[in-house]
């Protein structure tokens, strides 16, 4: 078993996240990961309009 067992936190809002959290989301947790991806897309749509 070679599974991390320090804690990870998100690197935008703080909060504690597990290590799947951290290696999924690049760092953050769900939450500050889907929004930047919110933000991303709607910058896309900028574009297009
Ligand atoms: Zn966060």
């Amino acid at each position: 078993m070679t599974q991390e067992k320090k804690k990870h936190y998100c690197e935008v809002c703080g909060k504690e996240i597990t290590y799947e959290e951290y290696e999924n989301y690049d760092g953050m947790c769900w939450e500050c990961w889907d929004d930047q991806l919110t933000e991303e897309s709607e910058d896309m749509f900028g574009d297009f309009m």
